[in-house]
């Protein structure tokens, strides 16, 4: 373990080039950010041309740190990528307020991933789920050979889950395989099981297989976070209860919880999307498991303890990989997972699940005390001065005069830019 701190005191004022220059400590010696850094759009074209049909481009997102994280004892600082602004800010911001309680304690439930065999038209459903789960070994090595390289890493079919669901065309039988994929998020390498898996399936049982893919509500690859905020950071007593409140209506209200997981994924898909990972599938995943009871609900728990600081927790389902995918062969994501020093698909996990609680943190106490608008002005000033047509020196003196104004918006901005320029 390195002895740094990710306390990083004026980072954010310094300029980039410095900021880019203070990370040398946090990455191995042959990683230079700044080579990989500088040139903001740092996918050479023929990766661009490998990676996705059709290409004609890049669309740079910006990338940023967030400072003073401690996961489960260690510093480490979290790379995230976002065109939304507030939103780093905020996690340095919760995680500053929680070192002196020690940061984010985490649990992670395994790398387990599901991938889902439809089966039609079998005549006996009941008897052709027992004779699936008596063939189990059989079944094992059979997905097994499709990848030995995963098997030898100690990874491979660990389990066989059978359900009935009716349908509306008859009884499917829906076979789940669950294989550890260890460091992989895993969805080629479990699809490539279930469908060398279905023919075979589909023999057993005298039916019809049909979708074979992996599924996104990954409830075997759960990661929890929790932290305590000592009163005094959070602003009070009076503001803990607040906060208890405000979380309570996303408890009992889906309109709300939507927005407050919202505010939860900006903070996790930031992450996900700077280490090349799939944040489609990472969303979708929440958002299934947040609905998983019937309910659909928020994925934090905010609590008092009995010295009156205030508890939060998170529970989120992270299919995620540091191999696979893009996370390898894209630079900016290779230098995310280093800056993170993370090497494992759980320790980036763990600090995914951390970054989700810090940010419900900031997002519900900014909205349960000033609101979230405040926080937002200052950067949203800039950018919609920028939409206004403003350059160079122009926009922070327009976003400073829409601020002493009060009135931070598109008309505004270009009437101050029509007086600066005339
Ligand atoms: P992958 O196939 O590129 O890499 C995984 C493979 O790497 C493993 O099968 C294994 O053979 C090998 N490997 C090497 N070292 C490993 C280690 N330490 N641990 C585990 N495996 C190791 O990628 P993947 O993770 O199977 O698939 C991810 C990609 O699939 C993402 O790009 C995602 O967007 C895409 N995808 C997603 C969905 C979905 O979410 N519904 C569907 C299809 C594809």
């Amino acid at each position: 373990m390195k002895n740094r701190s990710s306390r990083l005191s004026g980072f954010a004022t310094l300029s980039r080039d410095e900021r880019i220059a203070a990370l040398s400590d946090w990455l191995p010696e042959e990683m230079d950010a700044a080579d990989i850094l500088t040139e903001t759009g740092a996918l050479p074209g023929d990766l661009v041309e490998r990676m996705v049909e059709n290409a004609i481009g890049v669309m740079p997102v910006p990338l940023g740190v967030a400072t003073n994280m401690i996961v489960d004892g260690e510093d480490v600082l979290v790379p995230m990528a976002t065109e939304e602004s507030s939103v780093i800010a905020a996690v340095g911001n919760a995680a500053k307020r929680c070192r002196a309680t020690g940061g984010f304690r985490t649990s992670y439930a395994g790398s387990l991933t599901i991938a889902q065999v439809q089966i039609l038209d079998v005549t006996d459903p009941n008897r052709a789920r027992l004779e699936i789960l008596r063939r189990f070994e059989e079944i094992r090595d059979l997905c097994n050979q499709v990848d030995p390289m995963l098997v030898e890493l100690g990874g491979g079919l660990r389990d066989v889950e059978v359900r009935l669901l009716e349908g509306r065309h008859g009884t499917m039988v829906v076979v789940h395989l669950i294989v550890d994929t260890k460091d992989a998020m895993g969805a080629n390498a479990v699809n490539t099981m279930a469908e060398r898996i279905a023919p075979v399936l589909a023999g057993w049982t005298g039916g019809r297989s049909l979708l074979r893919i992996l599924s996104n509500l990954a409830d075997r690859r759960l990661t929890r976070a929790e932290a305590v905020w000592p009163a005094t950071e959070v602003g009070g007593a009076a503001v803990v209860d607040t906060i208890l409140e405000a979380a309570d209506f996303a408890v009992v209200d889906p309109y709300r919880a939507a927005t407050h997981n919202k505010g939860i994924m900006n903070g996790v898909s930031a992450v996900v999307l700077a280490t090349g990972n799939d944040t489609r599938a990472i969303e979708s995943g929440a958002h299934a498991y947040a609905a998983q009871s019937g309910h659909y609900g928020p994925l934090t728990r905010w609590e008092k303890t009995k010295n009156g600081d205030l508890a939060g927790s998170i529970e989120i389902p992270l299919s995620l990989g540091i191999v696979g995918g893009a996370t390898r062969i894209h630079p900016v994501a290779r230098l995310a997972l280093a800056i993170m020093g993370t090497d494992s698909a759980e320790a980036l996990s763990r600090c995914v699940a951390a970054v989700g609680l810090a940010q419900n943190f900031g997002a519900v106490r900014a909205l349960a005390t000033d609101g979230i608008q405040k926080g937002h002005m200052a950067l949203h000033a800039q950018n919609i001065a920028i939409a206004a047509g403003a350059e160079g020196d122009e926009i922070m003196r327009i976003a400073d005069a829409m601020k002493a104004s009060g009135e931070i918006n598109e008309r505004a901005a270009k009437t101050l830019l029509a007086e600066i320029r005339t």
